[in-house]
């Protein structure tokens, strides 16, 4: 088996914020794009806001990414047999002369989706120690929102 790398986009909404879901409490935050995806210094574990508690980032992406996800390998994997049967089948008929025949058509790829984030009524906070933003739904009850990078209240 080779490792295949397979790289995708998340858009953010207008303000550049991407959607995550804990996967302790499903509840639904928002980061921004550019401060996830730094060069200098990956982000590898994410804290939610609301319940704090930590794991590694790849699990708090939500169902929808993690179903664009799937489709993009999933494609991969059709278009790697539609290319290894298509060479087949053009190696059987061109040596067989007729005799043989494969017919072989082609596996449609499924759809991907867009990801484009919606505006919804969040609001931003900005962590005193470390600077970057999360968006959360503060709503009434809530006296606690952590910051998504080093866990700290903010
Ligand atoms: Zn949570
Ligand atoms: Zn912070």
């Amino acid at each position: 088996m080779t490792q295949v790398t397979l790289s995708f986009t998340i858009q953010g909404d207008s303000e550049g914020f991407v959607t995550f879901e804990c996967p302790f409490c499903s509840s639904e935050f928002k980061v921004r794009a550019d401060e996830l995806q730094h060069d200098e210094k990956p982000v590898m574990d994410l804290f939610c806001p609301y319940c704090g508690l930590t794991s590694n980032k790849n699990n708090f992406y939500t169902k929808e990414t993690v179903e664009k996800i799937e489709a993009l390998a999933m494609n991969y994997a059709i278009e790697q047999l539609n290319k290894t049967f298509g060479k087949m089948a053009r190696n059987i008929n061109s040596t067989s002369k007729g005799v043989i025949k494969m017919d072989f058509k082609p596996l449609k790829t499924v759809n991907v989706r867009e990801l484009k984030d919606r505006d919804t009524t969040e609001e931003i906070f900005a962590c005193s120690c470390c600077e970057q933003h999360v968006k959360v739904l503060y709503c009434a009850g809530v006296s606690k929102v952590y910051c998504p990078y080093c866990g700290v209240d903010i």
